[in-house]
């Protein structure tokens, strides 16, 4: 079976804060043409562009730092979780500062929006990424760990293990048949209290608060007032981050994605160690 290609039915503006910088962005997702992929346009740089592609990678601190040339593009993986899982292939992103709003720490905003803004489906097939072999990517300093194997359908299973009484070993799974609007676009970002000061002074997280992120009060429980979205919902939100990430690839994956321990580091590099594979065949 074949899929055609997607855009969007029509624009859709975001306007918020940087979750790292704290400063004010709108970005507005336009439809874009067959072949055009996601390119994002700095608007403050005289509208220089940033394509969202694996080899733009130039930063994985806390979340995924693009580069082309002078122009950065920061957090990008929330948006990009949403347009691959919802099935949007071609857009083009403006924005007028360099970090993507972190709106309320999840992709629902987009995901909700891409649903009213609707698809239009494109005169073009969709191209996906078929995994050929299993490859195994690893961190270095870390018991990190991805597994990607071939499979005729895309699943991507994420486990995480953060040794803490309040967030231990979860588990979040999303097949391309899943209900990734409903079952993993709200999951919130997350961190740990006792990193708050640390990411700080690293001038990280500027724009971090309750309303936009789980904090976790080691042994105590969630900083939050509000509940959970699902019991596991960090897990889930890891799975939201590398879907995003492997969107960077600049097509839909079709294989099995198998992940301990996931972060933007071991996220990327893995889509490089498969891009790399692929090329090279
Ligand atoms: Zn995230």
């Amino acid at each position: 079976m074949t899929t055609k290609q997607h855009t969007l039915g029509k624009s859709c503006t975001f306007t918020g804060k940087g979750l790292h910088t704290g400063a004010t962005v709108t970005m507005t997702v336009m439809p874009a043409g067959v072949d055009h992929g996601i390119v994002f346009q700095r608007e403050d740089l005289g509208g220089k562009r940033v394509r969202a592609c694996i080899a733009n990678v130039s930063g994985t601190r806390r979340s995924t730092l693009l580069r082309s040339g002078e122009a950065t593009v920061r957090t990008t993986e929330h948006l990009l979780s949403a347009m691959l899982a919802m099935g949007v292939d071609n857009a083009l992103v403006t924005l007028d500062s360099e970090e993507l709003p972190i709106l309320d720490g999840s992709a629902a905003p987009y995901a909700q929006a891409f649903l009213q803004a609707g698809l239009l489906e494109q005169p073009s097939e969709r191209r996906y990424i078929e995994i050929p072999r299993r490859l195994v990517c690893r961190g270095l300093f870390s018991s990190s760990r991805i597994v990607m194997e071939p499979s005729s359908e895309t699943v991507f299973d994420v486990t995480i293990d953060f040794k803490s009484k309040v967030l231990g070993v979860q588990n979040a799974l999303w097949s391309e048949d899943g209900d990734y609007a409903e079952q993993v676009a709200p999951c919130r970002t997350f961190c740990f209290l006792s990193e708050v000061k640390a990411l700080r002074a690293a001038g990280l997280i500027k724009g971090g608060a309750l309303d936009n992120a789980l904090v976790i009060d080691e042994p105590n429980g969630y900083c939050n007032n509000d509940a959970l979205k699902f019991p596991n919902e960090c897990a889930r939100h890891k799975l939201l981050d590398i879907i995003g990430d492997f969107a960077l690839l600049g097509a839909p994956v079709r294989g099995r994605i198998t992940a301990y321990k996931p972060g933007h580091k071991i996220n990327t590099k893995a889509a490089l160690l498969l891009a790399r594979h692929l090329k090279e065949r």
